[in-house]
């Protein structure tokens, strides 16, 4: 089945919340803005005193040594300032980036399971570790140097002003340049871009396919077709970097002539005015030095459009990640009571194919039930359905007396608390041990995770010792006492076992069965058997066949009906 990718935010959305990200801690953004600012503006005195001096100098009145000295120590305040303003916008920078990717994981956390798969592991990982580095750089280095050099750029062009109207003006020339030529290319990069990252996406896609089908095509002397497809799709891909790469020559070099014409337009404008008398030598020496002073920030403006354009690429994709649409919906009603019941419940992996078809089972509060049958026959996405980890596609399964509430209308840390799916996957995460237990039951307390640990028989590390990966390795049978622990700490009524006569490693045996008794002592349990002993010893045994409960009841009901379930069991005892 191939992947259905996540959906990715649009324009809008991510032009909304780039928004509030900006104001996001204002306090913080005024403080640093106005560090820049004053930082830009301590280093905007040296030219007016540049100025000065030349006219000094000219009228043979110069003091050199205090205007050096002067110089020197505005150089320096500057230095110190603008050390002062870059840690403080790289602290926010980094709380915004810590916070995005918080966001990014809640939104993560919040997606149904279900879709998680449909979309296969390989497009979150992207997301997760290429899309974050990327929006990283933007947040870390785009946007805190592209905000310090408006602020620069603005105090340079103020400071411009303040020298005198008239010398001021030719700097000014460029602004209507660089303004078209950003207009002009701003929407054509952000087009031009998407089809690069969709052509490479292509190439890939087409050599996976060719590669993971090697023997289909060679079966089926496809080799000329695949050639062609991927000629095709390096050839689209060209054209689409062939684009860019106009796009960039015709930025740059008209950028560089707007950097390099206010300083051109500055002196020759200034030179006129002072030979006529309308300006003095101090102002066009200052002016001249300031539109030299604009090239820095304007450069750096203009290297930056494209990094904060991918960044914006990857921020629609990992908002992306929250236009999925919930699979539950929370309605604040609480089940009264443990009865479990699923009615005439339909479910499909892909449209138009069922798998279950109108399955209706009641489970008895307490009772053990076995479910038996075919490989295939819908047993685990029963067991699935049982948990709520998805809803059903037609039909319930409803929690509580009096009709119950819809398992998919409980909020997930709250179903956990009623029932639990288990399977075969025991996951130690990194951390402490505590911490791998609280993560059941958030609040509990160390006796209580004691009392849970001496339930299920804990011989391994204590409470604050690292585990996972870096840490202390558990055996894979203390790994699955951890899960089991885990379990007992959530407390759910409910169980449903998948694969969980597996869970059992033979060589821990006897340890685990013993653990796992104290798991299921006193809660209701949905084992799905692999193994027919288990069945025997079950309250009562469900066999699902074709997606269907074709039978329903005792070991000894269903010997004596002797159906499926009669034939299963004589031919496990060989006659
Ligand atoms: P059982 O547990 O009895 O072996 P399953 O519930 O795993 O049966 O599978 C029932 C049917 O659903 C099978 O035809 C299987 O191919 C299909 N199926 C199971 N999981 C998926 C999935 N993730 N995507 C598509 N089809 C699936």
């Amino acid at each position: 089945m191939s992947a259905e990718a996540l959906p990715v935010a649009t324009t809008a959305q991510v032009r909304a919340y780039a928004r509030r990200l900006v104001v996001r801690h204002p306090r913080d953004l005024a403080g640093v803005l106005a560090l820049h600012a004053l930082a830009a503006v301590t280093g905007l005195v040296t030219p007016r005193l540049l100025g000065a001096l030349v006219e000094d100098v000219r009228d043979g009145r110069a003091d050199v040594d205090t205007t050096g000295l002067a110089i020197a120590a505005f150089v320096i305040v500057q230095g110190v300032l603008t050390r002062y303003a870059y840690f403080a916008s790289a602290r926010l920078g980094e709380k915004v980036l810590a916070e995005l990717r918080e966001e990014f994981v809640d939104r993560v956390l919040a997606l149904p399971l279900s879709r998680v798969e449909r979309a296969g592991t390989g497009d979150l990982v992207t997301r997760a570790s290429r899309d974050v580095d990327t929006l990283g750089t933007s947040v870390r280095y785009a946007m805190p140097e592209t905000l310090v050099a408006i602020v620069v750029a603005g105090c340079t062009i103020g400071a411009l002003l303040l020298t005198g109207p008239l010398v001021a003006l030719p700097a000014l020339i460029s602004v209507p340049i660089l303004w078209a030529v950003t207009r002009w290319y701003l929407p054509r990069a952000h087009g031009g871009y998407l089809r690069e990252n969709e052509s490479w996406s292509q190439i890939a896609d087409g050599l996976t396919e060719t590669v993971q089908g090697a023997r289909t095509v060679e079966a089926l002397g496809l080799a000329e077709r695949r050639h062609a497809r991927g000629d095709a799709d390096i050839a689209n891909s060209y054209r689409a970097e062939r684009y860019t790469l106009r796009l960039r020559t015709v930025l740059f070099p008209i950028a560089e002539l707007g950097f390099v014409l206010p300083v051109v337009a500055t002196l020759v404008v200034g030179g006129l005015l002072y030979i006529n008398g309308m300006a003095s030598l101090a102002q066009v020496t200052a002016a001249t030095l300031y539109a030299q002073l604009l090239v820095g920030p304007m450069d750096t403006l203009l290297s930056w459009l494209d990094e904060l354009q991918l960044g914006g690429a990857s921020l629609a994709r990992l908002l992306g990640v929250g236009n999925v649409p919930p699979d539950r919906t929370p309605n604040g009603r609480r089940p009264e009571g443990e009865r479990l019941a699923a009615r005439d419940v339909r479910y499909a992996y892909r449209p138009g194919r069922d798998v279950l078809h109108g399955v209706d089972l009641d489970l008895r509060p307490g009772e053990r039930l076995a479910m038996v049958g075919p490989s295939g026959a819908g047993k685990s996405t029963l067991g699935r359905l049982l948990a709520g980890v998805d809803g059903p596609r037609s039909g319930t399964v409803n929690l509580g007396d009096d009709g119950g509430v819809p398992l998919v209308e409980l909020p997930l840390d709250e179903l956990r608390g009623h029932v639990a799916l288990v399977t075969q996957e025991h996951h130690v995460f990194r951390g402490t041990l505590r911490e791998n237990l609280v993560m059941a039951r958030p609040g509990a307390s160390d006796a209580d995770i004691e009392r849970v640990l001496a339930a299920v028989g804990w011989d391994g590390p204590g409470l604050s010792t690292v585990v996972g990966s870096g840490g202390e390795t558990l055996s894979p049978a203390q790994a699955q006492q951890l899960a089991l622990a885990r379990l007992v700490l959530a407390d759910p009524h409910t169980l449903v076992l998948d694969e969980a006569t597996s869970l059992l490693d033979p060589r821990a045996a006897r340890r685990l069965e013993r653990s796992l008794a104290a798991v299921l002592d006193g809660r209701t349990v949905v084992a799905i058997a692999h193994r027919l002993h288990t069945a025997h010893d079950a309250d009562r045994v469900a066999v699902v066949e074709d997606g269907r409960v074709t039978e329903l009841g005792t070991h000894d009901e269903l010997i004596a009906a002797n159906g499926s379930y009669a034939a299963l069991w004589r031919s496990w005892h060989g006659g």
